[in-house]
């Protein structure tokens, strides 16, 4: 049993306490009836399937796996699938319920689901990846469809891993089902611009908040910590558009040059070496002391719960852009009002990525696919409306943005309830 210290950090970082924290001061604010804050805050299902699997070497080996659908009175349950060693029911349940927000925030038809895998991946073969993926999609698919539950990747997770799940389910149906799963390679159904979407939609958030403090990206330094989908894309179009990235964290180090890092050129050394360390055109610093650079932007886009209690007073950001998912603990919320940065949720900043989603699924059901210039379009008008319904709702309800965001989405999530009723 943990005492004291220990299980103060360990409640601040369970990621379910987290979201239990943010629900209910958005519910409590917003006045929800308690009948339907119990429906909002259980999720509708949680299903737990262990995994045999024949190992490259002929041992026979158990994996746990988990789905959570945490609500759909909007539509489907939608939400990646995680493969990682320290995956929890606790993290699958958190995530699942912060895409039901999410969805909701971007006004997307929707509701909320996650999915884990308790495994290595790096110490996987491929064949091994494959066979816990077409194992993991057969014990769960009674309950995962186009019109039910549509996955798509998360860490440790990939478009092969979709193409492996899309084809499984699809030998199941005996037809060919590309909108089960988002995230898919282009030509298996995938959606020009997934891979950039959630990047994208960081980018655009950022630049509504820069016109918001009349900020100029010429004028704005971005930290951003981890360097793969969400953090490169974000930092590549960013950079694009202006903006001078002046460090990049990464797992193993950090590379910072106050004139702007080359972001292409540090792809590049990346994808030769393996690694951002020992970028010849950046210097190296303190990884634990990056985060606290003086910057205008800090984009967090590698796991949760980096900004704790024990350091998100010695962040020196004016806005703070959640890229990943829950980067920020509950009880850090009240620091960074405190110090009165400007937070961009991770329900809003990271949602381009299940719109593009959404529009994969629509194209699937469609068959007919549209060209980049309409998704990147399409995406940069639900994420800038998204911005300001969300920044309009904390400025007239005076609360934070988080807050905001999810009271916007409590109240949308709770309006399909009472439409729909509670079936009985
Ligand atoms: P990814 O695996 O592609 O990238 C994560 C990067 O972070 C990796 O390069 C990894 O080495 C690095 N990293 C890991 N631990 C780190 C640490 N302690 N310090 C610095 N860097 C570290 O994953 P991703 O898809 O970019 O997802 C990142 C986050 O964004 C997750 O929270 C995920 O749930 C969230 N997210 C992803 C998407 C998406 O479309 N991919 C959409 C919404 C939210």
């Amino acid at each position: 049993m943990l005492v004291g210290t220990a299980a103060l950090h360990e409640n601040e970082t369970n990621p379910w306490l987290s979201a239990e924290a943010r629900f209910d001061a958005a519910a409590t604010r917003l006045g929800l009836d308690d009948g339907i804050c119990k429906v909002l805050r259980s999720p509708s299902r949680e299903i737990t399937v262990h995994i045999p699997v024949v190992l490259d070497d002929g041992r026979i080996e158990v994996f746990t796996g988990y789905r959570v659908q945490h609500n759909i009175a909007r539509g489907p349950a939608k939400g990646g699938i995680r493969y990682a060693p320290d995956v929890t029911l606790d993290e699958v349940r958190a995530l699942a319920s912060w895409m039901t927000w999410k969805c909701a925030v971007v006004n997307i038809p929707f509701g909320g689901g996650k999915g884990g895998v308790i495994c290595d991946p790096p110490l996987m073969s491929q064949s091994e990846l494959e066979r816990i993926t077409r194992r993991y999609t057969a014990e769960i698919i009674d309950f995962i469809g186009p019109e039910r539950d549509v996955p798509a990747p998360d860490m440790n997770t990939n478009e092969q891993t979709m193409a492996w799940i899309m084809d499984t389910y699809s030998m199941h149906q005996r037809h060919t089902t590309t909108a089960v799963v988002t995230g898919k390679p282009l030509n298996l159904g995938g959606s020009r611009g997934r891979p950039e979407a959630t990047g994208r939609g960081c980018l655009i958030v950022t630049q509504q908040a820069l016109r918001r403090f009349g900020l100029d990206p010429s004028n704005t330094r971005v930290v951003v910590q981890g360097f793969g989908n969400v953090g490169g894309m974000a930092a590549k179009l960013m950079a694009r558009a202006g903006f001078k990235i002046i460090c990049v964290i990464e797992y193993d180090g950090a590379v910072y040059n106050k004139n702007g890092l080359d972001i292409p050129a540090l792809m590049e050394h990346r994808k030769e070496t393996g690694s951002i360390t020992g970028f010849p055109e950046g210097e190296a610093i303190d990884r634990e002391q990056a985060l606290f650079l003086e910057c205008e932007v800090l984009l967090p886009a590698a796991k949760e719960n980096v900004i704790t209690s024990a350091n998100a007073d010695r962040l020196r950001c004016k806005i703070l852009c959640e890229g990943a998912n829950g980067p920020v603990t509950h009880v850090a919320d009240a620091i960074l009002q405190d110090k009165k940065i400007f937070v961009i949720p991770d329900i809003l900043a990271n949602a381009g990525g299940v719109t593009v989603s959404y529009f994969e699924w629509v194209q699937d059901r469609q068959g007919y696919f549209w060209n980049e210039q309409l998704v990147n379009g399409r995406l940069e008008e639900i994420m800038v409306n998204s911005f300001r319904d969300v920044v309009g709702y904390a400025d007239k309800h005076e609360v934070n943005n988080r807050i905001a965001a999810y009271m916007l989405a409590l109240d949308r999530v709770a309006f399909a309830i009472k439409l729909r009723g509670i079936y009985a």
